[in-house]
């Protein structure tokens, strides 16, 4: 065994280090941001939770004094880019913006190589996205009691696309087909991106997605769309009945975003990040936009308390939706 006087040095040089490596950890934290910020969104570009993210990245960068450079990291639902920001140094320079998926996905893999509750620093909400259901324009259907019958009729030819388990089109489409009573084949894609794409060019028949993504092809006339999943009619989709007002009672889904960092990142790169979603949120050109995307931007809640809560209230809440609905973790 080593004598304690003679290890007492080592212990000493280890503490100098540590003391160090701190100092400059703080050094770090008070230069922040000293070079460009990736924001990971765990989709394909061009889709919902790109649009907001690029819109949002412009709005922040004023309030941090550096570029933030979107970064598209699909697969698996959005498991793999969140994964992806949960393993990343701790030092703010790589940014989660996700959706409600980061609390159904713990329910719906076996291993999402993340934990919601301690693999991030939470920063804040961001906006509510109400889900739009579609179909190819030229889908037979043209309401939603024609759809249900004829989906019904047709359950072995009609797919439905979606962005993998765990995305907000899989969540969408999964409450559909179980209230319709159906099991229809599934198509997933990295994003709803390309899944519209398809849905435009008529390879696939139905998708469920949300406004961000979906409401110039509505209102342009490039798909029919049935109904959508908000308590209230969206603004921007005035004609567009409710789920509920459709005879679907209780059918409400709104897609919250958040923003998350790696656990262990210092404070004060917490609390600039957090003023920067705040100001970010307040710019009228950031609220113009989502407003015409029919998204609801969360200026009051845009901070790691509020986002904490929700995640605590939204994980055990669909786990036991997904279990009484019988649906496993694979
Ligand atoms: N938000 C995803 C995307 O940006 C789609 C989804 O969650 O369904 O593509």
């Amino acid at each position: 065994m080593q004598h304690p006087i003679r290890a007492l040095p080592a212990r000493l040089a280890s503490a100098a280090l540590l003391v160090c490596g701190v100092l400059a950890g703080a050094a770090h934290a008070a230069e922040y941001p000293a070079k460009p910020i990736n924001m990971v969104v765990p989709f394909a570009a061009g889709g919902p939770t790109d649009n907001v993210a690029r819109s949002l990245a412009e709005a922040m960068r004023p309030a941090l004094g550096q570029t933030v450079v979107v970064e598209n990291k699909a697969g698996a639902g959005g498991t793999i880019g969140t994964a992806t920001v949960a393993r990343a140094q701790p030092d703010g320079y790589q940014v989660l913006l996700m959706h409600i998926g980061f609390s159904t996905a713990p329910s719906l893999y076996k291993n999402p190589n993340y934990d919601p509750f301690e693999s991030f620093e939470p920063i804040g909400l961001v906006v509510d996205v109400p889900m739009t259901v579609i179909a190819r324009s030229d889908f037979p259907p043209n309401n939603i009691q024609e759809l249900v019958s004829y989906v019904k009729d047709n359950k072995d030819k009609v797919s439905l696309a979606n962005a993998g388990i765990g995305a907000a089109s899989h969540l969408c489409g999964t409450m559909l087909t179980s209230a319709l009573g159906v099991d229809l084949l599934t198509v997933p894609y990295g994003g709803t991106a390309p899944a519209m794409n398809d849905l435009l060019g008529r390879q696939v028949d139905m998708l469920c997605d949300q406004t961000t993504n979906t409401t110039q092809h509505i209102n342009g006339g490039k798909v029919k769309a049935y109904a959508v999943t908000s308590k209230e009619r969206v603004p921007t989709l005035p004609d567009l009945p409710t789920m509920d007002e459709s005879g679907f009672k209780d059918f409400e889904v709104g897609i919250w975003h958040g923003m998350w960092v790696p656990k262990g990142t210092p404070k004060p790169v917490v609390d600039k990040l957090v003023d920067a979603l705040q100001k970010g949120l307040a710019d009228p050109k950031f609220q113009e936009r989502m407003k015409g995307l029919g998204a609801t931007v969360l200026t009051d809640r845009a901070n790691p308390d509020a986002l904490t809560a929700q995640v605590k209230q939204q994980v055990p809440q669909w786990a036991e939706l997904f279990k009484k609905a019988g649906i496993e973790p694979q």
